[in-house]
């Protein structure tokens, strides 16, 4: 990081200062941040105040955001690029548009024999090529528990998925990973999905089978449980997490696990 982008994000830390009893509201409600470092949480902290700043909320009619709620989807949103270093991971978007409740929009999709279909489907988000992330409040206050479930994380996986062209599910990977793997692990996981839903598509599937709508939304899904259902996306996919492990360059299962080991009672095991 040069000097003066230095100083200009410690001029901005400086203006818009968050308390300390603020922060642990905050933190308190996102239970999926415990066990994080003090330095971490440190780096979270300022990372949201950083990302409030250069993201333009735009709150439609019925939301309204004081700052410990803005704070609540900054935190979230900056989890994964936690150890992801200083390149602007979210320069593909400005915008972030807040939905008092869920929302249709006209989807789109070409069967195999090449016929056209449209519908109008119920969203909780949405991430847009070029465009803005929008997102249903409701379902950013259902997230940031350990339950397998992050509406913040999955549309953001989306625009990570995006900085390489169309999302595809397949982030630009870092030197050390590498693409074959990637694919090969992905697709392995993938079909074992939609073959247990070829099989009964009321299948009891170990992850959500949105998942097997398609591979960007298979690395949405499995980002949403890497950090909020690490255990049970290891269990089911280890290959899987190991994957978004070296990606997201971080270890929710190792913080899951540990937390569990000092607090018996921390987590009901998921059925
Ligand atoms: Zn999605």
């Amino acid at each position: 990081m040069g000097l003066l982008s230095s100083w200009r994000r410690q001029r901005t830390l400086a203006k818009h200062p968050v308390a300390d009893d603020t922060w642990q509201r905050v933190r308190h409600q996102l239970s999926f941040l415990d066990g994080l470092t003090e330095a971490e949480d440190q780096w979270l902290r300022e990372a949201a105040v950083l990302f409030l700043q250069e993201k333009h909320l735009t709150c439609l009619p019925g939301v309204e955001l004081h700052q410990e709620q803005r704070l609540l989807l900054a935190a979230q949103a900056q989890l994964p690029l936690l150890n992801l270093g200083e390149l602007n991971w979210y320069s593909g978007f400005h915008e972030i548009v807040l939905y008092p409740d869920d929302f249709v929009s006209p989807q789109r999709h070409r069967d195999a024999s090449g016929v056209e279909h449209e519908w109008d489907g119920e969203h909780s988000g949405e991430a847009w090529q070029q465009g803005p992330i929008i997102l249903a409040w409701p379902g950013v206050m259902a997230s940031g528990g350990w339950e397998g479930y992050n509406l913040v994380i999955h549309e953001l996986a989306h625009k990570l998925d995006m900085l390489n062209g169309d999302a595809n599910g397949l982030p630009p990977l870092h030197s050390d990973m590498r693409v074959s793997d990637w694919a090969q692990v992905m697709q392995h996981a993938y079909d074992d999905l939609n073959r247990q839903l070829d099989h009964n598509p009321d299948a009891e599937t170990p992850i959500d089978p949105y998942a097997a709508e398609n591979p960007a939304e298979f690395f949405a899904v499995t980002s949403e449980y890497f950090f909020s259902a690490p255990d049970l996306l290891h269990d089911s996919y280890p290959q899987v997490y190991q994957q978004l492990q070296l990606f997201y360059r971080q270890d929710p299962l190792q913080r899951l696990t540990r937390l569990q080991a000092e607090h018996p009672a921390y987590q009901p095991p998921l059925d």
